[in-house]
């Protein structure tokens, strides 16, 4: 395994292995790994033939006040956990390689970008495509993988892809949790022991909603109000948004049917925590 730091190093990897016939998998991550994105690594080395995960803490998807000085970086660390699950590149750029002085261009997904995170993150999503669009211009890899865990952003970035023509395929990759069901992210270590605990109570009102679909409930406000009634009694969650919504354009859905999307955000103490579930309903 090797760190890159340059841009046109990385991208001459690529080129090169692509030109003898290997298949190139792409990870990118902002570091401070956990099993979760183990586990879109482990899918690319089934997958792929050249491994490259890219670990850069992006300063543009950051609003001013939010964690960006704050969040946790172990590169060593890092290394040694991509090392384990075989990954063969971890590209690693400053962040003056990647945004020099005079930088000026971005990607704007409009519709998928203002509601559910976008709405309490104005401007997030602009980061995230255009530093997914230039890591795929850097990275012209032949497949991508991403976290279902984030369903906006795979939205956003399955719509920024197909529109601005990149042959990449985007690959989704289920959530992984904790054995009480907690998503995995990076931020859970700001979690305190109590706050730990109680954040758990996000993914039982999500499973809350999945019984209740599972039992023929269709009525999006009555499983909402579910949702919030297992959340409440837990003043320590601050709930931002419950999301009943199709599950590509992300627009409210009444009567559930079709492709759904139950998506949430809350803090919990310093811990801004998303999780969301997803269904196919006849
Ligand atoms: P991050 O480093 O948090 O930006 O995440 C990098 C990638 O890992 C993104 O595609 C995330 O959706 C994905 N990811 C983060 N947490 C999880 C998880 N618990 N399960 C699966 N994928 C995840």
């Amino acid at each position: 395994m090797e760190i890159v730091k340059e841009k046109a190093a990385i991208r001459n990897i690529i080129r090169e292995a692509q030109s003898n016939g290997r298949v190139v998998g792409l990870v990118p991550t902002m570091g401070y790994f956990h099993e979760g994105h183990l586990q879109l690594m482990r899918r690319a080395r089934s997958d792929c033939d050249l491994v490259v995960v890219s670990l850069f803490v992006n300063p543009a998807q950051f609003r001013p006040g939010e964690d960006l000085a704050a969040y946790p970086r172990d590169l060593e660390r890092d290394s040694e956990m991509a090392t384990s699950v075989g990954v063969d590149y971890i590209f690693n750029p400053e962040v003056e390689e990647m945004y020099p002085e005079g930088h000026e261009t971005f990607v704007e997904v409009e519709g998928l970008s203002v509601m559910m995170c976008g709405e309490f993150r104005p401007g997030h999503f602009r980061g995230v495509a255009t530093v997914v669009a230039k890591l795929f211009n850097i990275m012209p890899a032949d497949k991508a993988y991403f976290g279902q865990k984030d369903a906006q952003q795979l939205a956003v970035i399955r719509r920024m892809a197909a529109d601005l023509d990149f042959d990449i395929e985007i690959v989704g990759v289920e959530t992984v949790r904790e054995p009480d069901g907690l998503a995995m992210s990076s931020r859970n270590i700001y979690l305190g022991a109590e706050e730990r605990k109680d954040a758990a109570a996000l993914y039982r009102s999500l499973c809350r909603a999945r019984d209740m679909i599972a039992t023929g409930e269709r009525d999006a406000e009555t499983i909402r109000a579910a949702m919030e009634e297992e959340l409440s009694g837990l003043p320590i969650i601050k709930l931002e948004y419950i999301a009943i919504c199709d599950s590509i354009f992300l627009q409210p859905a009444g009567q559930l049917r079709g492709g759904v999307l139950i998506a949430l955000a809350a803090n919990v103490g310093k811990a801004r925590l998303i999780d969301n579930m997803a269904f196919e309903i006849e």
